[in-house]
């Protein structure tokens, strides 16, 4: 398989999710395989994403566990929080997964240049230390970048990058973007304390999910404190002498004081001045990598997986895409990503977790021939801790064939229960089978199989 025409048969241009499995599974195979790395082996779900946002949800929730020990018998005197430990703390967890990935790549003999690289022709990259290298294949695995509103005064704002790195907690924090990065880290700040202020241009939250579920989480975020600003956008940000922020919006006559304002609008693919011209790569409206089902770009010696494609921006798709890209072209095998039933999950407090049609989907593609369930229910844990909040279970059933389209949950725990309905979805068991099955008692999930 090794052509010694090229330094190697495989460059990688980003050690993120899809970039790291495609190199590991294409070392494995045989292939003499390079990756660069422009900032830290691991990429974002590793590094600024996934992981270290759900260590800050796991650190804040305990405010919630705190509040409602009480009842449980438990007295905890002086109860306070210190954000440096916290923040310290996810930092050396980021750390050791640091190592742990280049650990893989060096295992699995995967050369890696902690440097930027830009393509120069369809087997050709340049490292930002001037070296020229070329590559039977180039696999581009850049990821995504958050979007910046052009406004004045943005250079006072921080994005999901800069917020795991903070000095201090922020006593009043502006949130602009109603997706789950904003939620999330609406969620946490609100939990750890903060003021919480969310400002979005539209009235829709978390876009794409089910719409009993987005009210559900409005109205529970609401009586926790945390306020939203909808139809609106910012105007400019200004510091002030003490260094705290007014965060001035369109058509408002008073600004909003923050000590911090998170901008969270949504991310796009990271393409810019990566010399994607000199191979003739096309690109979609977005800014995004232009690929076929086998993942190859308009250059047929160039492939391209995961967020920079903008198909679906999850770690486990980037993954699965470098895993497949890398069985195709290397093992010989036929590797295909199925993007059907994909489960995701929103880590606000309470999160909310979903697979398959939602509601109003399904409604479009079947008309009347849709039948709803749902359990809206308090759960125990609530119920003895004093907090009214109930969570909301609901499936989407096709009336004709009984097939379960949709699971849409939300509650505690609501992802851990969903990835297992998610199977079920995916397997495309009915509501028969959702009936037939016992309920685990007492538990939150058993509500999935008692629903009439
Ligand atoms: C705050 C946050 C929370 C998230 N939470 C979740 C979650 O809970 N669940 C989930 O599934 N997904 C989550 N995601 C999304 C997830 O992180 C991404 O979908 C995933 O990391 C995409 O993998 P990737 O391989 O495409 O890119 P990345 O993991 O972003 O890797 C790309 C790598 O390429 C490097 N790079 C870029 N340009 C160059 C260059 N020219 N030269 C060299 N290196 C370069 C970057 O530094 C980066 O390390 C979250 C994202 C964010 C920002």
């Amino acid at each position: 398989m090794t052509d010694p025409a090229y330094d190697y048969d495989l460059f990688v241009i980003g050690a993120g999710s899809g970039g790291v499995r495609a190199s590991r599974i294409a070392a494995g195979y045989g292939a003499r395989v390079a990756v660069a790395e422009e900032y830290r082996v691991g990429g974002t779900c590793v590094i600024r994403g996934c992981v270290p946002k759900k260590l800050l949800v796991y650190g804040s929730h305990f405010a919630e566990e705190l509040q409602d020990a009480a009842n449980y018998g438990w007295t905890v005197e002086k109860m306070t929080f210190d954000w440096p430990t916290l923040r310290d703390a996810v930092a050396k967890d980021v750390d050791r997964l640091n190592a742990a990935y280049t650990n893989t790549l060096n295992s699995n003999k995967v050369e890696h240049f902690l440097e930027r690289a830009t393509i120069t022709g369809p087997n050709s990259v340049k490292l930002a230390s001037g070296r020229e290298i070329t590559a039977k294949y180039i696999l581009v695995a850049v990821g995504a970048w958050p979007v910046m509103p052009e406004i004045e005064g943005v250079e006072h704002c921080i994005t999901s990058n800069e917020v795991f790195h903070l000095e201090s907690l922020p006593r009043r924090v502006v949130i602009a973007g109603a997706g789950y990065i904003a939620l999330e880290f609406a969620g946490i700040f609100n939990a750890l304390g903060s003021h919480v202020t969310v400002v979005n241009r539209s009235e829709t939250i978390l876009r794409g999910y089910d719409a009993a579920l987005r009210d559900r989480l409005l109205q529970i975020t609401m009586a926790r404190g945390i306020e939203y600003k909808f139809n609106c956008g910012f105007e400019r940000v200004e510091k002030q002498e003490d260094g705290s922020l007014l965060v001035f919006m369109k058509g408002q006559p008073d600004p909003l004081h923050a000590d911090a304002v998170l901008v969270a609008t949504g991310r796009r693919p990271k393409t810019d001045g990566l010399g994607l011209e000199n191979a003739g790569i096309a690109l979609g409206a977005h800014g995004e990598i232009v690929v076929d089902e086998g993942a190859q770009t308009s250059c047929p010696s160039i492939f391209a997986v995961g967020d920079v494609t903008n198909r679906v921006q999850l770690t486990p798709i980037a993954i699965r895409e470098g895993h497949a890209f890398a069985d195709r072209v290397f093992g010989g095998k036929d590797t295909r990503v199925s993007y059907d039933c994909i489960p995701s999950a929103v880590f606000s407090q309470p999160p909310l977790a979903s697979v398959g049609l939602n509601e109003a989907q399904a409604r479009e593609k079947l008309g009347s021939n849709v039948k709803i369930f749902t359990s809206d229910f308090r759960p125990m844990k609530n119920i003895f801790g004093h907090r009214p909040e109930r969570g909301l279970y609901k499936l989407v059933v096709d009336a004709q064939t009984d097939k379960v389209l949709g699971v849409h949950l939300i509650g505690p725990d609501a992802p851990e229960v969903l990835q297992a309905a998610a199977i079920a979805v995916k397997a495309g068991l009915t509501k028969a089978d959702f009936d037939a099955t016992v309920a685990l008692h007492p538990s939150m999930a058993e509500e999935l199989v008692l629903m009439r």
